[in-house]
């Protein structure tokens, strides 16, 4: 018999056929009549599929009346139609293999209402609930949308490297990748040779795919990264990861606003698609998680994201007669609390704000002619603040070489970067988004470590 998932066996058009089973029992209660109730999942989908053992089934005494939480089974069996409310069918069990026990006792998941602190620690067990099951789906969903999203729009997937010689961002977030031993490091005149290192030179854990995905724009078009991006912030905040997946495209020929509409038509390709082909699991987070998601992320479809200059947004902040934490002055980076002050207080909507001043903005966003902005734009979302950082970049050979001795960058080590500017500059423009923080903004979900599957944090590495 062919194998059957649990989404397909809930199905009313499964009703009549033999399926066979497996997965893990989430409940088990016994009825008068002598028989039992089985919830089955096996991770195709939220609901559970309810198996109907009998009395008469050869291991139901022995075992079937011994199943807990937790073990695993095959089950083969007929789908009935259910006479129960809130399921359209249930499964008549003919045979019941049990593969794995599981101690109810010991079982540290089998409690409800563990907290996610609680879950972090047992973060190899946690997909099994259903918080983390809803979680990876709905993830997988979201990559899936973002690479159909840009592969219908002709984009070119570009597989960016993990380690890499340059610092896009400026030093103190990176993480050294060596072969030298820490022990006793080859030294030069007091400090350690990295030309005996494994590259010849210092390297590290990207912080970006963007410079590489310049490359490939830069000469085919629009391009985009998918991938794992790593940041030594020791910030320990609920937005921010050491390990995070980004996604970086970049276009030639595209000005600030191009870029904009992009990121726009991307968020909410996103968000329609999560709620169309997740609908139990966004459900799931509706009811349980964040009363507010499902109209919130509606009507973010519904309006046109806001456009505000960094200097307008903050007038307003000046204006409002908050008192914030941080003062507000211009020039200033902007922080979470003023972020969600603009999107949830003030607009009430999602902003893109954009021209920042060019003191706070990395050395290849793109100079304005007033000299003292920069054309960069954040995306910052109701709940979240930002999820995507963007600019259209600095394609001109001059202002770019002086913008990096300016931020304190040696020119001679971005000579490749520096080349794509030197033959054939295009005007160009790209973006980056935080799948993590998307996840949050999508779920509700409160803290960034409970949507990727193994968060890497500070002292936390585990599993
Ligand atoms: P923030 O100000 O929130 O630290 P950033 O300005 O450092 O973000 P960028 O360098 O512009 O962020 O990175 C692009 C996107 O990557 C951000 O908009 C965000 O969605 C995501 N991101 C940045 N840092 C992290 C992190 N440590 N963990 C998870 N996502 C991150
Ligand atoms: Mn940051």
């Amino acid at each position: 018999m062919d194998r059957t998932t649990v989404a397909d066996a809930r199905r009313e058009e499964s009703i009549g056929k033999q399926v066979r089973l497996q997965g893990w029992v989430r409940t088990r209660r016994d009825s008068k009549g002598g028989f039992s109730f089985i919830e089955l999942n096996d991770g195709s989908s939220f609901g559970n599929v309810q198996i109907v053992a009998e009395g008469a089934l050869p291991n139901y005494e022995s075992e079937i009346k011994k199943l807990h939480v937790g073990c695993s089974v095959t089950i083969e069996g007929e789908v009935l139609k259910s006479p129960a409310k809130g399921q359209a069918t249930e499964v008549k069990a003919s045979n019941v293999i049990v593969h794995g026990w599981c101690d109810p006792d010991a079982y540290p998941i089998q409690k409800k209402g563990a907290t996610f602190e609680f879950l972090r620690t047992v973060g190899h067990l946690r997909p099994r609930t259903n918080t983390f099951g809803a979680m990876a789906r709905l993830r997988n969903q979201v990559s899936y949308s973002i690479h159909q999203f840009f592969q219908e729009q002709g984009f070119l997937y570009v597989h960016a490297p993990i380690i890499g010689a340059s610092d896009c961002e400026g030093a103190g977030e990176l993480f050294r990748v060596t072969t030298l031993d820490p022990a006793k490091p080859p030294l030069l005149d007091g400090k350690i040779d990295y030309t005996q290192d494994f590259f010849g030179k210092p390297t590290f854990l990207t912080v970006s795919g963007q410079l590489q995905a310049e490359i490939f724009a830069c000469g085919l078009g629009k391009a985009y990264t998918f991938g794992p991006t790593f940041r030594a912030e020791n910030s320990n905040t609920s937005r921010h990861l050491a390990e995070f997946w980004m996604i970086e495209p970049e276009m030639a020929f595209h000005d600030l606003y191009d870029n904009m509409t992009l990121a726009e038509a991307f968020i909410k390709r996103i968000i329609t698609d999560a709620l169309a082909k997740c609908p139990e699991d966004m459900q799931f987070f509706q009811e349980r998680i964040d009363k507010e998601i499902l109209t919130r992320l509606e009507g973010i479809l519904k309006t046109p994201f806001l456009r505000v200059t960094y200097t307008d947004a903050i007038d307003i902040l000046l204006k409002s007669g908050k008192a914030f934490e941080y003062p507000v002055k211009w020039g200033i980076d902007l922080q979470s609390e003023h972020e969600r002050f603009l999107t949830e207080e003030h607009f009430k909507n999602t902003v893109i704000l954009h021209d920042y001043p060019r003191t706070l903005k990395p050395f290849y966003m793109r100079v304005n002619d007033d000299g003292t902005t920069v054309r960069a734009m954040d995306v910052l979302v109701p709940g979240v603040g930002e999820i995507i950082g963007g600019s259209q970049r600095e394609e001109r050979l001059d202002v770019l070489e002086e913008r990096m001795r300016e931020t304190g960058l040696d020119p001679a080590a971005y000579w490749w970067y520096l080349d794509l500017r030197k033959y054939g500059t295009v005007p160009h423009s790209g973006f980056g988004l935080g799948l993590e923080r998307v996840l949050l903004f999508l779920t509700g979900m409160g803290n960034i470590r409970d949507v990727i599957p193994c968060p890497r944090t500070p002292k936390s590495a585990e599993f």
